[in-house]
């Protein structure tokens, strides 16, 4: 069986200094906000090109924060893609303001900025793009429309850590950042965790309190914050992974462009080629044909494990019964026929190569 991702497998490249970083923590005696979480902040904020970086619990909270830090809640609506994980939207109900869907491309499966300027209202404070499946949104349009609206722009780069758009990494492609290092992400911690990167001093000093009960000195709350906390071991454990993120991320790179190249089937369309070789660092590779489901079950009885990234739009979910009414076709439509098969840094080159013989049969 080829696995979808196996985790086991990539964390064990690095088990010798996961192990010696989980050592270090427990013998420092210290394990929330200390000196593990001041470095890979650091660390991380260097590698997007950013002045701040602040570590946090997750990525929905990372995105929370923001929204909260920037006082956007009740009365206020926020854009954001109808093809997205459901926490991208999650975090905008969780802080009080309503959750405005735009429809996707269909060829990138992104936000498409086209139709942003439709639906902003007086009520609109920010734009809450989302780099899915790792590529990167179309930004220039974004930003132009966000400017000219005067609307914060916020990302949630859970899914691209390291995608570039214009010479400049994810994370500082707007205002403020969401990361999420669950941990199949393309930087996974060993549990939960997530980051925010900012340029913006103010936020950043405003979020270091957020994450802590609202706190800047222990015991004085200047905020009604939370505790959305990264914890040291996670901190030291993505410190030993960050350096290995770019090398990664060549790997899938490789193994995408193979598909791209190999994969023949009239049945099965393939994932938009990048303009630039930074644009994706494929955290999933989503191939969509009218027989989803019928190649999913293909593909198991050949040996090969698939993902669809999502079954149910959010829209459709239980919890957004307020949404029912609404209609989102292309997300609709994206749903139903898109299918993930695997991709990753350990990923050989036979079971790529087995992926695409298989796909190839497909009738
Ligand atoms: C994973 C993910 C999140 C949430 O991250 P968690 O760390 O699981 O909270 C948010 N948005 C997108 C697009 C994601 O893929």
């Amino acid at each position: 069986m080829i696995p979808f991702l196996n985790l086991k497998k990539i964390n064990a490249q690095y088990a010798q200094e996961l192990k010696a970083a989980v050592s270090r923590v427990i013998d420092s005696g210290w394990y929330i906000t200390g000196e593990e979480v001041t470095a890979f902040e650091q660390k991380f904020a260097a590698y997007c090109g950013v002045r701040h970086c602040i570590g946090v619990s997750n990525g929905l909270d990372a995105l929370k924060l923001i929204l909260r830090a920037y006082e956007i809640g009740p009365g206020d609506e926020v854009i954001v893609p109808s093809n997205t994980y459901i926490a991208s939207i999650l975090a905008i109900s969780e802080v009080g303001a309503t959750p405005i869907l735009i429809e996707p491309n269909m060829v990138s499966y992104n936000i498409e900025p086209s139709l942003i300027e439709t639906k902003i209202t007086s009520s609109t404070k920010a734009i809450l793009i989302v780099h899915l499946y790792g590529s990167v949104a179309e930004m220039n349009p974004i930003l132009e429309i966000a400017k000219k609206h005067q609307l914060k722009v916020i990302e949630d780069a859970a899914q691209a850590h390291g995608a570039i758009y214009n010479g400049k990494k994810t994370g500082n492609l707007g205002d403020a950042a969401g990361f999420s290092f669950y941990p199949g992400k393309n930087l996974g911690a060993l549990g939960d965790a997530g980051a925010i990167t900012t340029n913006d001093d103010n936020l950043a000093e405003k979020l270091i309190a957020l994450r802590n009960y609202g706190s800047h000195k222990k015991y004085e709350n200047l905020y009604k914050g939370y505790n959305h906390r990264l914890d040291e071991m996670q901190a030291a454990l993505l410190q030993v992974k960050l350096p290995y993120l770019d090398e990664d991320n060549e790997k899938r790179r490789v193994i995408a462009n193979k598909y791209l190249e190999e994969i023949e089937n009239p049945f099965i369309v393939l994932p938009e080629k990048p303009t630039n070789a930074g644009q994706s660092v494929w955290h999933v590779f989503v191939i969509r044909t009218k027989e989803r489901d019928r190649l999913q079950t293909y593909l198991l009885d050949n040996g090969i494990q698939t993902v669809i990234h999502y079954p149910i739009p959010p829209h459709k979910q239980e919890a957004y019964i307020e949404m029912k009414e609404e209609s989102f076709p292309i997300s609709e439509q994206i749903h139903q026929e898109i299918l993930s098969i695997p991709i990753s840094p350990v990923q050989t080159n036979e079971e790529t190569t087995e992926i695409i013989r298989v796909l190839n049969n497909f009738r």
